[in-house]
Order: structure tokens, then sequence, then C-alpha cells
């Protein structure tokens, strides 16, 4: 599989922000990427979202719930978003962990739902900085795909994001060594839990990713991708990442439009 380049809009967006995808899904129709792109947006934009993509760009929920219908008021089934026209959706981002206290048996049902309405399910893990400090980052992950990951998930079903908690939205991320040491656990977890499916599961990095960073994560083993948030909101910085792909001719594209970096990074790329 292709890897996929994701972005999060979370609480943000009106009607005018469409504009931002309308002029990105002309850029990849003009000059096709070589991932695949797909747009995580409110479910009040959705279905324009997908009008405006115009099948350039996939588009998809922030979360589910995992019923089908009922009394759920305010709730929206992971058949809704399939029926407004997203392919994917998010399903435990930690903001919903942090805010709504989901656990990892909510996920797994969000996760189910998803399969059930044929969406792809962007299944987010990571750990806090505390945990981190603590040499527990390896097993909080570990844990969360045991709990998360129903184990009859296929890998096209099935998106993993490794987020650690701290470097969401603070512009600091794991070194390149921690990322490459995260994903390759995450995999083994998988691949216990999964079988062989577990070998072809995306694992996308998520936290702080900008256009300067992606180049080297995108490079590194077992990255299948990765999850941006604020970047994803201005169509110039999201569509920097997605040609931050490691092939010459899309790297020479890469725009002079860095706003944070860091050394470890730097010598990375
Ligand atoms: C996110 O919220 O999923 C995320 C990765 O945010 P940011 O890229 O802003 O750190």
């Amino acid at each position: 599989m292709q890897q996929v380049i994701a972005g999060n809009w979370k609480m943000h967006g009106m009607a005018t922000e469409l504009r931002e995808i309308e002029g990105f899904a002309a850029s990849v129709k003009a000059t096709p990427p070589s991932a695949d792109v797909l747009l995580c947006v409110p479910a009040t934009l959705i279905s324009r979202a997908v009008q405006v993509a115009a099948g350039c760009i996939a588009i998809g929920g922030e979360d589910c719930s995992p019923e089908i219908a009922g009394a759920f008021t305010g709730d929206i089934s992971a058949e809704m978003l399939k029926g407004a026209g997203a392919s994917a959706v998010i399903v435990d981002h930690s903001e919903r962990r942090q805010y709504h206290g989901e656990t990892d048996a909510t996920v797994a049902s969000k996760a189910s739902a998803a399969r059930r309405a044929g969406l792809l399910a962007i299944i987010c893990i990571g750990g806090t900085n505390a945990q981190r400090l603590a040499g527990n980052a390896l097993s909080v992950c570990g844990d969360q795909v045991a709990g998360s990951v129903p184990e009859d998930m296929t890998a096209s079903e099935t998106a993993i994001g490794y987020e650690p908690l701290w470097a969401i939205g603070s512009g600091h991320m794991p070194t390149p060594e921690q990322v490459i040491e995260m994903h390759a656990y995450i995999r083994d977890r998988l691949v216990a839990r999964l079988g062989t499916e577990g070998k072809a599961v995306r694992i996308l990095y998520g936290g702080s990713v900008n256009p300067h960073s992606a180049r080297a994560i995108l490079k590194m083993p077992e990255v299948g991708g990765v999850l941006v948030g604020g970047a994803s909101l201005k169509a110039l910085d999201f569509e920097a990442i997605v040609r931050a792909m490691p092939h010459p001719e899309t790297a020479q594209a890469l725009p002079n439009r860095i706003t944070k970096s860091s050394q470890h990074w730097d010598t990375a790329l």
C-alpha cells in the first residue's frame, strides 16, 4: 500500500475554508503525489468537502459512534459518515480520550463500526510525557494496540496513528531513533494482534509534523505515512508535506515555507 498523508482539521473549518480544499484538489489533480491523501474534517463539512475535493483527495471524519442508529443525540454513526462521502475516520484521537473519557474498549468498538461501514479506521495511540519519562513509552503503545485494535481487522481497513501526546501541537518531536524504535515495536505488536495482516497495516507518525520533518519521517522504516493536525489547515502547508515524499522529482517541489524545525531532524534528512 502507498503511504498516506492524512490531515486532521479538529474543530476548525467553516464553509469558507472549503476553498483551501478546492485549490489543493486542483493541484493534486494536476500533479498527482505518490501517496494517498486524506483530509479528515468536521462532520458539518464532509459532504461539501467531498464535492470540492472532486475525487482527488479522500475525505474522512474525525470520530464516529459505535452504534448504527438510535437515541444517541449528537452522535454520528460510521454509516452516516460513509453516506456523506467519507472514506475514513479517525478513532481515538488522544483529545477524545482526554476530553471524553474514551477507553481502549470504546475505541475498539468504534474501529469495528468503521469496519462495518466500510471506512478505513485510523486508530490513534500514544503515551504522555510522564509515561515516556518513566520509560513506559513502548509498553503504553503496546497495550493500546492490544486493547484498541479489534483482532479481526485487516490491513486495508486499518491504519495506526502513533501520536505521542507531548508532540501534538507542541512543535516538539521524538528523535528519529525514537520514531524508528516505536514504529518497529508497533509493527511487532500488530503482527502479534493480527497475524500476517499486521505486517501491512500502515503506521502513521503524528505530532508536530511539518514539511521539513515530513521528508525525513517518510523515509523511515515502518512509517506508512503521517497524520498532521495544525499544518493541514492551510492548503499550502499541507501540500508541502504531501510533496515531501522521498522521490527526487516531488522533493524538488517542496516549498520553502518551513516555520518550525529542530536540529535532530535536520541531521536526519
Ligand atoms: C494531531 O492532532 O493529530 C496532530 C498530529 O496535531 P499537530 O500536527 O498539530 O501536532
